[in-house]
């Protein structure tokens, strides 16, 4: 088969690797429909997360079918339409059982396209197949799907849930990248009265607007502290999300809250940021951070399902699986592209022919 695979800082090659076999009873083996890349990817290209091994296939967001399964799965059927997101759950662990996966230790957590192969592929591997992957109704397409795999989730449990964003708050959002923007359009499941987004793109800001931002502030013309100090009467956001991963960004948000305020930190940080507790211990602050958990995925999914929530607008670009490097190309080009998220689709098949001997050896 072919995937996309890392070959260490600066080297991605579309290669052709042995398809995935079942090695444990609670494995099943997905063909890949559709797949996406995250900016974490070209993280992993910079050299920045040296946990991904050179040869591992990258990729932790896709909408496949079950075409094989271990004896030990009793959930899914083969045929199923799985959306498999970026966090895999043991299930047995403490932290599965509290609904942490993102801290699994059992196992799981963050590990497609980072410990083991990802779903940039045409086939994949899916560990803790029954407490890892989420059937797609029917009446939903990949795409309308796709993107719970991880941006949805990930600014919804880190941003708006960990940021206790509430009915009437004001809100800032710094970064209108697409973690900023998905959560300038989960905060709205909360009602706030204000969402602000902060960016130096004013083609970012105008898409903050479309998903339901009132106020946009480019940080690289205007102040953004005193743009939301005048906003709020001089006090300051009730909450404030960093999506931009950097230091300076990380510390705005610190100024941009109001006494008692909270600062939901989303971004995947390589460097220290300062903290001024000299000036912040007084102004009872809460500051939050964390990797996703997907336990929102069932609640998301009725809510992509009922029509209140759409992510469709993020569906920039679209590329056959085939064409991975190009749409890599694209995505890492967003400057100038103009890319939220690229859409890689696999060539339609007929039914799948269900691999026999492999099934009943397993079972
Ligand atoms: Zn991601
Ligand atoms: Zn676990």
């Amino acid at each position: 088969m072919k995937a996309l695979v890392y070959h260490g800082p600066g080297q991605r090659s579309w290669d052709e690797v042995p398809e995935p076999t079942i090695e444990a009873p609670t494995d099943i083996v997905v063909r890949i429909d559709s797949s996406t890349i995250c900016g974490t990817d070209l993280h992993i290209l910079k050299g920045d997360v040296p946990a991904v091994l050179p040869g591992t296939i990258l990729g932790h967001e896709a909408v496949g079918t079950v075409v094989e399964m271990g004896a030990g799965v009793t959930t899914l059927e083969l045929g199923d339409r799985v959306l498999m997101s970026c966090i895999t759950s043991c299930g047995r662990c403490r932290f599965c059982k509290e609904a942490r996966y993102g801290l699994c230790t059992g196992g799981g957590g963050w590990i497609f396209g980072h410990l083991i192969d990802g779903l940039q592929a045409e086939y994949a591997r899916v560990p803790f197949a029954d407490t890892s992957v989420y059937k797609v109704p029917d009446t939903l397409t990949d795409e309308e799907v796709l993107f719970l795999a991880d941006i949805l989730p990930t600014a919804y449990e880190v941003g708006v849930l960990n940021g206790r964003i509430e009915p009437g708050d004001t809100v800032a959002i710094v970064g209108a990248g697409p973690i900023g923007l998905a959560v300038v359009l989960t905060a709205q499941l909360f009602t706030p009265a204000h969402i602000i987004a902060i960016d130096i793109d004013d083609g970012r800001l105008e898409r903050a607007r479309e998903l339901g931002a009132d106020l946009t502030i480019n940080n690289g013309s205007v102040d953004p502290i005193a743009a939301v100090m005048q906003l709020t009467d001089g006090l300051g956001a009730d909450g404030a999300v960093e999506t931009v991963r950097l230091p300076e960004t990380f510390e705005l948000c610190t100024e941009l809250v109001r006494p008692g305020g909270r600062v939901a930190n989303v971004g995947v940080h390589g460097h220290s940021a300062t903290l001024h507790l000299e000036r912040l211990w007084i102004r009872d602050l809460t500051i939050t951070m964390g990797l996703v958990d997907t336990f929102t995925m069932p609640r998301l999914l009725s809510l992509v399902a009922e029509g209140r929530l759409s992510a469709l607008a993020f569906a920039t670009h679209h590329f056959p699986l085939a064409e991975t490097m190009a749409a890599y190309d694209t995505f890492a080009d967003a400057a100038q592209s103009h890319a939220l998220k690229v859409v890689l689709t696999a060539e339609p098949t007929k039914l799948e022919p269900v691999r026999e001997e492999a099934v009943a050896g397993v079972r």
